[in-house]
């Protein structure tokens, strides 16, 4: 799912948050403009492709600072490796398939939500709850499904 909604210009978002729009800056929120979760890595090859002198390690600085000022999310859903995301403000949750790592937006629990309001806070001022819901999704589902029906030999293998 892709949301599209207007964006003034990445300057100005930058400008707005209070950082300076360089180059690097613009080119990781244009990478994450279109939606999804992006690993550092993946941000790079796109940040490279336009700038060609960036190092990996600039761009860790840029995702810093982006997520430091609230232009980018950065997530970390059922320990994987961290991912950042352009939607932000929203305290959105995550789903993750558990074998091929898919990551999926869920929109914020609506109405009563008792699970996300802690029994006991520990004296926390309570900010933000992050939920993911780990699974299986159905591209790798169908794949064990399949599997499965072939490798019966070595499923009683691994079983024994
Ligand atoms: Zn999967
Ligand atoms: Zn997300």
């Amino acid at each position: 799912m892709t949301t599209t909604r207007p964006l003034s210009s990445t300057a100005e978002r930058l400008h707005d948050a209070g950082l300076r729009s360089t180059a690097p800056r613009r080119a990781a929120l244009e990478a994450l403009a279109p939606g999804g979760h992006l690993d550092a890595s993946e941000i790079f090859e796109a940040v490279k492709s336009e700038l060609p002198g960036t190092s990996l390690q600039a761009v860790y600085g840029v995702l810093g600072a982006l997520t430091e000022a609230g232009l980018v999310r950065k997530i970390e859903p059922g320990g994987s490796a961290a991912r950042y995301e352009a939607r932000v403000g929203d305290n959105h949750h995550h789903m993750v398939c558990r074998e091929c790592g898919r990551i999926e937006d869920v929109q914020c629990a609506i109405g009563a939500a008792p699970c996300l309001v802690p029994s006991e806070d520990h004296g926390f001022t309570v900010e933000a709850a992050e939920v993911t819901f780990l699974g299986t999704c159905p591209d790798c589902r169908a794949a064990d499904a399949a599997g499965a029906a072939e490798t019966d030999d070595a499923g009683r293998a691994s079983g024994a």
